[in-house]
């Protein structure tokens, strides 16, 4: 497998195979991101990317997912995505799901028959980075998609019939947004309703824009209870038909999983007790944190 540079995943794709069809992210300019800020960006040809799939077809059949690595694979074109899709059916008789990262502007860019037809070609999921639903914090990371189209993004991707997995970001709203922050977050959470959140907590990767608001002091970070409280908030903003609830990545300090919406009180519950103790000892030492 041919792969450039360091390559990211989300974690639920940990079994997944990644196949890499782009390098780097289009975009590349929201300021809490590093991912991808030394790679140009690049679709790769459909020859290079065949001889991957050939190569993991070598593999054996047992490969039962894949994801499509780098930032926004949904990117490439509708013709070429199926013929991508097209040729892993054809090599991996036991494939059941695709995953890809996309933006919101990716996914508006395509009409909703287009994303069907690529369900139809085993497109399974689309994990879109939502990091917040307020206005004012989407501007300021330069998230380069409104409220708005976030929304009709992720309802697109729902209308499909392809799964819909979003990730929002904990203290990003620094501590003058964090009510705002998480009260819009839910919000468009609601307006979505996907299948699966995931809520990591902002860390602070050096050389990225965000990093020189926080040296200045234009953004301060929320406490660790102050990040537990905002998921309080958050959570008691969403209202869910069905959705999986996880903040157990590694960036957070108190892990849960929710099956919303019949986990949703009694999470509350718990993060509740938790921010009445304020006892450190019950949120992830700071030590285990990671990206
Ligand atoms: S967060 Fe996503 S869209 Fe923004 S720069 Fe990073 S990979 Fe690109």
């Amino acid at each position: 497998m041919k792969y450039e540079g360091l390559i990211f995943r989300p974690p639920s794709e940990a079994e997944s195979l990644i196949l890499q069809v782009t390098v780097g992210c289009s975009y590349n300019r929201c300021t809490f991101c590093s991912a991808y800020r030394e790679k140009s960006f690049r679709i790769k040809s459909f020859e290079e990317i065949k001889e991957d799939i050939d190569e993991i077809s070598s593999y054996g059949q047992g490969i039962k997912k894949i994801f499509l690595a780098d930032g926004d694979a949904l990117i490439i074109s509708q013709r070429d995505l199926l013929r991508i899709l097209d040729y892993l059916r054809t090599r991996l008789k036991g494939l059941d799901r695709v995953g890809v990262y996309a933006n919101a502007k990716d996914i508006l860019r395509k009409d909703l028959e287009d994303l069907r037809a690529l369900k139809d070609g085993g497109l399974g999921i689309i994990y879109l980075g939502l990091e917040s639903g307020d206005p004012t914090v989407l501007k300021r990371i330069k998230k380069n998609a409104t409220q708005e189209e976030l929304i009709r993004a992720g309802r697109k991707v729902k209308e499909s019939g392809i799964l819909l997995s979003v990730t929002v970001i904990l203290g990003i709203g620094g501590v003058e947004g964090s009510r705002a922050h998480a009260e819009q977050t839910g919000k468009v959470l609601s307006e979505m309703d996907p299948d699966y959140v995931g809520a990591l907590s902002l860390m602070i990767v050096p050389g990225t824009p965000i990093e020189r608001e926080i040296e200045t002091g234009k953004l301060v970070l929320p406490s660790p209870f102050g990040l537990i409280q905002e998921l309080e908030t958050l959570i008691g903003n969403c209202h869910f038909s069905r959705c999986f609830f996880a903040s157990n990545h590694a960036s957070n300090y108190l892990p849960l999983r929710i099956q919303m919406p019949e986990g949703k009180e009694e999470a509350l519950k718990r993060i509740r007790e938790v921010l009445r103790r304020k006892d450190p000892d019950l949120l992830r030492p700071e030590f285990l944190r990671a990206l």
